[in-house]
């Protein structure tokens, strides 16, 4: 549906709006003319968007994301990404919003503006040489779309180009953070030529006396050479004419960081580096390359140990190339590299070389299918190379990551899997403050446990002395160290509640008989132990308190009372066992009928759970009326701490507000409503069917005095199971 009218762009005689029209006809090449014209609207709307703003040079803003839409159409980049490049800046620096964006140039084209603005917000903050690994997998991971990272590496290639109009302190901060994270991510993905230029510039900005040194040694050298260079030149290209082979021979210099890299890690000086000019030969087809490395090797002496075979075994991101050192006329060392045009090709575009405009129909997810073509390129590529396991760890992580990464508020970076929730996130910093997690603030603002984390936040997580680990976060947790973390000090907790319970009842038991644990002498205790086939008394306590022995038996071992003369009455005659409510998880309230301090409660020992407490009322003890030897003889403590639900009916005119004044009433004396039902009755009656946390009776009775109060309140009933 390609429109015949011409496009019609406007040059206004200004230098942007001809830099603009430059940019269309570079896109004509390859594009729709209603895809150029797209482009040239973006550019008319983020020149409008950046009206009014310039970069510290002078020039007005729209000249920097043009300069970043033309890197990107040299690649022969979509233009879904020209249109992003332009208005790459447009959210992070004007108003716009990106539904604007998405609304005038569709969600593709706003889903990368947002990604890239999203990448611009990352701090990098920690500059630790370990850390930069985490970063570029970060920047890997924030980036949906492989595009995003093409746009924000062309955004970062100009930013370095006119870095010299920045203070030096922000510069070197750039430079760095573009040696470290961006020259690195460009060379994964294989795209050599802007790497090598990063790097450069890079290297420019952040040492500018050793660039300016390293510069002139070159052009120095090169100068001195240049003879001996020609006639290696000129000897190879013979050679190869006379044995029928078409070739392109390309003399080359190694890029300055490159040679500055080498002499530091080889703790060389620069007459050490012989490797610094080279050439290259670019032939047909593969079968050639080996031909043109025989007609070199016959010409020169390679150097041993130097000649390398990138065709068959390509590099991680692709890179394909026979790379020989020659050792040349008077001893110089001269590296050729020998490739087919199409090698050559990848070898400086990298997955950009993949990129290029073919079909016209552009799905929103053509960007990313062609990204994982080309990891699945080079998979195979090195499958038939062999060594296929390290490759695709490096690769396929990198590119398509299931794992997140966010700070810790001292800017370290955490790896987690997708899906991770601040309890993960707990855990992995530490055990103890996963155990003691109780909330967190995520990008300083406050969330809840079960929040999922994003990549790019920063998590503080918030603790309390007293918190400990919930059962329910077991569904929600995804990393095997929370999970094992909650299992862990659950059980450990477990343990000391029911060792202290069992203690208590165990005591008790020894009281009906007029003794206690104190004096129990310890030949007793062990010929106890040996009875009950068990090591030590602690356990023994715990499993008392679990229910799983009963206290009475317990006792009367202790006692020494042998077993015919024992006194029978096994539920004990003194001392109740006092109830706190703070015994967690090895004493529980029956959720038939909600009993709360200041009911008559009876406690039955069930085994696994410890005691569970009823209300005596409740129409469910009479199953335990044949199992005496499971009641546990209970009763509130004068304290008795926490809070407790109970079950309320309260029957009301159903007529607007009364919801509202009903819960008024109950938030206002300070409880809290933990479910609410409510069942219509004939015509204007309602039943709402409460559960709200009391203290106690005393509580209770006074939220149902004033409920009473209520004009729409009829009756108010306390429900028992
Ligand atoms: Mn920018």
């Amino acid at each position: 549906m390609a429109s015949s009218e011409p496009i019609i762009r406007h040059e206004a005689g200004s230098d942007s709006a001809a830099r603009a029209a430059d940019l269309c006809t570079l896109l004509e090449n390859y594009l729709e003319p209603r895809q150029v014209e797209k482009v040239y609207r973006a550019y008319q709307f983020g020149a409008a968007a950046h009206e009014g703003q310039r970069r510290l040079s002078g020039e007005p803003y729209i000249t920097h994301p043009l300069a970043v839409a033309r890197t990107l159409g040299d690649m022969g980049l979509d233009a879904e990404s020209l249109c992003a490049a332009i208005l790459h800046d447009v959210i992070e620096d004007t108003p716009t919003a990106k539904a604007e964006i998405a609304e005038a140039f569709g969600p593709e084209v706003a889903q990368l503006v947002d990604g890239v603005s999203k990448l611009t917000q990352i701090n990098f903050r920690s500059k630790a040489e370990a850390q930069a690994e985490n970063f570029r997998k970060m920047v890997m991971a924030m980036s949906q779309d492989i595009r995003v990272i093409l746009i924000k590496l062309a955004d970062r290639l100009h930013n370095m180009r006119t870095i010299f109009v920045m203070p030096p302190s922000k510069r070197s901060r750039i430079a760095r953070e573009t040696l470290e994270i961006y020259a690195p991510i460009a060379q994964r993905l294989g795209i050599n030529s802007m790497r090598v230029e990063l790097e450069d510039l890079g290297f420019a900005a952040l040492y500018p006396m050793r660039y300016r040194v390293l510069k002139e040694r070159v052009r120095q050298q090169r100068g001195n050479r240049r003879e001996l260079l020609d006639t290696v030149r000129d000897a190879i290209a013979e050679s190869l004419v006379e044995g029928g082979i078409e070739a392109h021979v390309i003399g080359r210099q190694k890029h300055l960081w490159s040679i500055y890299q080498k002499m530091r890690s080889k703790q060389a000086g620069f007459d050490d580096i012989f490797d610094v000019y080279g050439f290259r030969v670019v032939v047909a087809d593969v079968d050639t390359c080996y031909r043109v490395l025989g007609y070199c090797h016959g010409l020169y002496k390679p150097l041993p140990g130097r000649i390398k075979d990138y065709i068959a075994i390509p590099k991680v991101n692709g890179y394909q190339s026979l790379h020989t050192t020659l050792l040349g006329p008077h001893r110089i060392q001269v590296e050729v590299q020998i490739r087919t045009a199409e090698m050559d090709r990848v070898a400086e575009a990298g997955i950009a070389a993949h990129w290029l405009y073919k079909d016209a129909g552009s799905a929103s997810n053509v960007a990313q299918t062609r990204a994982r073509e080309w990891v699945h390129g080079l998979m195979e590529m090195q499958e038939s190379a062999g060594n296929p396991l390290e490759f695709i760890e490096n690769v396929k992580i990198d590119l398509l990551p299931d794992e997140i990464y966010v700070f810790t508020p001292n800017g370290d970076i955490m790896e987690l899997p997708k899906g991770a929730t601040v309890v993960d996130f707990a855990y992995a910093v530490h055990s103890q403050i996963g155990d003691a997690c109780i909330a967190a603030n995520i990008d300083h603002r406050l969330a809840p446990l079960r929040t999922p984390l994003a990549t790019g936040q920063t998590v503080e997580i918030i603790t309390a002395p007293i918190a400990r680990p919930n059962p329910a976060w077991l569904d929600f947790v995804v990393t095997a160290k929370a999970r094992s973390g909650i299992r862990h000090s659950l059980k450990r907790l477990q343990g000391t509640e029911a060792a202290e319970l069992g203690q208590r009842l165990v005591d008790q038991a020894l009281g009906a008989m007029d003794l206690s644990l104190k004096a129990i002498s310890p030949e007793q205790v062990d010929a106890a132990l040996e009875a009950l086939g068990a090591d030590e008394l602690e356990a023994v306590f715990a499993e008392v308190g679990l229910g799983r022995r009963m206290p009475w038996l317990v006792a009367r071992h202790l006692s020494g009372v042998d077993e015919a003369s024992a006194d029978l009455d096994k539920t004990g005659s003194s001392g109740a066992l006092t109830i706190r409510g703070n015994e967690g998880a090895v004493v529980t309230f029956a959720r038939c009928c909600r009993p709360i301090p200041g009911d008559p409660i009876v406690g039955f020992a069930s085994a696994g759970r410890g005691v569970v407490i009823h209300h005596q009322d409740c129409n469910n003890i009479r199953e335990y009326r044949n199992h005496p030897e499971k009641w546990v003889d209970v009763q509130w403590d004068a304290v008795a701490e926490g809070e407790y639900p109970v079950a309320i009916d309260v029957e009301v005119m159903n007529r607007r507000g009364v919801l509202a004044s009903v819960a008024a009433v109950i938030s206002d004396l300070d409880s809290n409503i933990d479910a609410v039902e409510i069942e219509e009755k004939e015509g204007m009656i309602a039943t709402m069917k409460l559960v709200l946390d009391v203290r106690g009776r005393v509580h209770l009775a006074r939220i149902m005095r004033r409920l009473r109060g209520l004009s729409a309140v009829l009756r108010i009933t306390r429900r028992r199971g």
